[in-house]
Order: structure tokens, then C-alpha cells, then sequence
């Protein structure tokens, strides 16, 4: 139990083992003052031993919280408790040099934390000991893990020819927004587009420039949208996007941007040039749209009803226009 005699070395191999444990020692008062400090707290701090005895841990560690750490002893002061920190609740306690400065991607140690208290013989609380293991490695690793996973999770709601949602991510979002939408005042609108005479363009230049007018068509579809709106490739090529904030009017005008620029727009593919129409189809959010299903059918409609008014058209849903 008699922590600070252990340290200070009453027993050689007892001060060897303090010394190259790969394990901070901290040993300081109820008023907070150091009284021990082992041989890694002087390697990675910097402060030897009789540099740091006898001060307050507090003008020690300039960024570290008194009044939060004290609180957080107070089980092991008062209680006579152990109390443990991990690194993903605070990544250290005393901040200093990582094991590895060079190879490590660390600025700093990361840290696991044991704070115990050390009685004196009439079993009082006398001391108090933190423990500090260095995770670094291990906290390094598995925020990397987590960044490549953050990576995927992105890469499969993505389009991979265009960058655009894929159909899965964008139904989700589409659903996720149709019920907030039903609690919501303000307007939101899908607009539904398709390539006029797309399989022409397969046959006469081959699968490949299909597949270039569909990237550039992409191109003009972030073009012509903010931020907030939602773009997703639907199929082949045929592309939704949900417009928050944005009336059947206001809809119509980005459907109508989309489709002049894709009209002026010649794509050249292998000395080719290469010139398409879209067409589109828009509903706004109604009460009569029960289900997601039924609001973007009415913008599909509106699309055939492009494709029949002759193509290179942009068509409201008749619903919002009556
Ligand atoms: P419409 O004006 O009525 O839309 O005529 P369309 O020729 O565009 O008709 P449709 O929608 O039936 O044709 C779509 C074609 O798009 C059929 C398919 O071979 C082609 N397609 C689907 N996905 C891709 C793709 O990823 N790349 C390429 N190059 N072609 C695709
Ligand atoms: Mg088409
Ligand atoms: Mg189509």
C-alpha cells in the first residue's frame, strides 16, 4: 500500500522496476502537489524529477482543467475508489511527447488513465497515484480504421461514373426528407430527368461516349444545383433530384437551366462531337402524396409527358398546377 516508499526506493529492484516500467507514476497529494514521478514522466514530459517535486500538477500541465480533475479524484479522495479515464472519452491527461515523435502520425501521447489513492496507515487518504499508459498506437489505429471506414460508407453512396448519389443512398435520402417534409410548411420539390434518344448516341458512337454524355450531363446537374439539394443517378441515364425549399415555379427553373445547357453543350468523344436534349419532370410536395412512391411517380409522369410533348422539355406535375 505504501505507494511513495516503493518510488522512492526503499528496495532496489523496486526502483528498477518504477524506473524502465513503460508505464507513467505520478504520485502527488490531496492538495495536488507531486511528490513522485517516474522515469517515463520524465522522458516524455521533459521535467525531471526534482524539476517538477514539490509544485502544484497544475502549473505542471498549463492546459490541464483543476477544477475538472478534481472533481473527477474526488472518488478516489473521498470514496476511496479507483477511477479510470480512457482516451476516447479525453485523448490525454497530461499532454506530452508520443514514444514515436518521428514515425508517429501523433502530435501527442494518447492516454489511459488509473487514479488511485494511497492510504496512510490509520487508512486515510494520503496520496493519490495516476497511472498513464500510453495508447498512441492503439488509438491511432483504430481512428484510422474508423476514417477508412467513414471513406467507404462514402464511396458506396456514390455513383461511380458520375459522382452523383447512387439510386440505394438517394431513395434513402428521398424517404428520410418525405417524412420530415409531411411535418414541414415549407415546399420541396423532385425533379425527375431523363436523356432524349439516349440509345441513338449507344449506337451510333459506341457504349463509351454513352457513357461521356452521361458524365457531362452529370456535370451540368451540379452545375445548375446548391448545396442542399439531393442529385442521384436513378438508372442508366435517368437522374433525380430532390429540391428543399424550392417550389414546382423555382423547380422548373433549375429544370430549364439544366436542359438549355445541356442543349448548347457538344461532347466530344474520340473526335466526335456529340449533342443531346434532356427532358424532365417535376413535382412538388403535396398532402395527397401519401407515400414517397407517390410523389416521385408524379414527377415520372410529368417526364412522360415531356418525352410526348416531343422532348427537350421540362413538364410540371399537373397536381401542383391545377
Ligand atoms: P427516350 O428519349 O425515350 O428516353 O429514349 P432513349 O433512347 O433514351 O430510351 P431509353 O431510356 O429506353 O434508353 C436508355 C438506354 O440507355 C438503354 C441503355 O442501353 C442505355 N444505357 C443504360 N445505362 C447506360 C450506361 O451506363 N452507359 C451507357 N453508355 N448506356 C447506358
Ligand atoms: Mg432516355
Ligand atoms: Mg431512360
Amino acid at each position: 500500500m505504501e505507494m511513495g516508499t516503493q518510488v522512492s526506493g526503499s528496495s532496489s529492484w523496486q526502483h528498477a522496476l518504477v524506473s524502465s516500467i513503460e508505464v507513467g507514476i505520478v504520485v502527488v497529494d490531496t492538495n495536488f502537489v507531486i511528490e513522485q514521478w517516474n522515469q517515463f514522466m520524465q522522458n516524455h514530459s521533459g521535467y525531471d524529477l526534482n524539476d517538477v517535486r514539490g509544485r502544484s500538477l497544475f502549473t505542471c500541465f498549463d492546459d490541464l482543467d483543476e477544477a475538472w480533475l478534481k472533481n473527477k479524484c474526488q472518488p478516489a479522495v473521498e470514496m476511496n475508489t479507483p477511477v479510470f479515464m480512457i482516451w476516447e472519452q479525453r485523448h490525454y491527461l497530461f499532454k506530452m511527447d508520443t514514444a514515436r515523435p518521428v514515425t508517429s502520425p501523433a502530435e501527442y501521447m494518447y492516454q489511459n488513465i488509473s487514479i488511485f489513492p494511497i492510504l496512510c496507515e490509520k487508512g486515510a487518504v494520503e496520496k493519490i497515484c495516476f497511472l498513464v499508459y500510453d495508447v498512441t498506437d492503439q488509438a491511432m489505429s483504430k481512428m484510422r480504421i474508423e476514417g477508412l471506414n467513414q471513406k467507404l460508407k462514402e464511396i458506396s453512396r456514390v455513383d461511380g461514373l458520375t459522382q452523383l448519389f447512387n439510386r440505394r443512398y438517394w431513395q434513402e435520402r428521398f424517404e428520410r426528407e418525405f417524412k420530415l417534409t409531411i411535418r414541414s410548411k415549407k415546399p420541396i420539390s423532385v425533379l425527375m430527368l431523363d436523356i432524349d434518344h439516349f440509345k441513338k448516341v449507344n449506337d451510333t458512337y459506341g457504349h463509351q461516349a454513352g457513357d461521356a454524355v452521361i458524365q457531362s450531363i452529370s456535370k451540368l446537374i451540379k452545375k445548375a444545383t446548391r448545396e442542399t439539394d439531393i442529385a442521384g443517378r436513378y438508372g442508366g441515364e435517368e437522374f433525380v433530384i430532390l429540391l428543399p425549399d424550392t417550389t414546382a415555379e423555382n423547380a422548373y427553373t433549375v429544370g430549364e437551366r439544366i436542359r438549355k445547357a445541356a442543349e448548347k453543350t457538344l461532347v466530344e468523344h474520340e473526335g466526335a462531337e456529340i449533342s443531346v436534349t434532356i427532358s424532365a419532370g417535376i413535382a412538388e410536395f403535396n398532402a395527397a402524396y401519401t407515400q414517397p412512391l407517390l410523389w416521385l411517380e408524379a414527377a415520372d409522369q410529368a417526364l412522360y409527358d415531356a418525352k410526348n410533348a416531343g422532348r427537350n422539355t421540362v413538364i410540371v406535375s399537373a397536381v401542383n398546377t391545377a
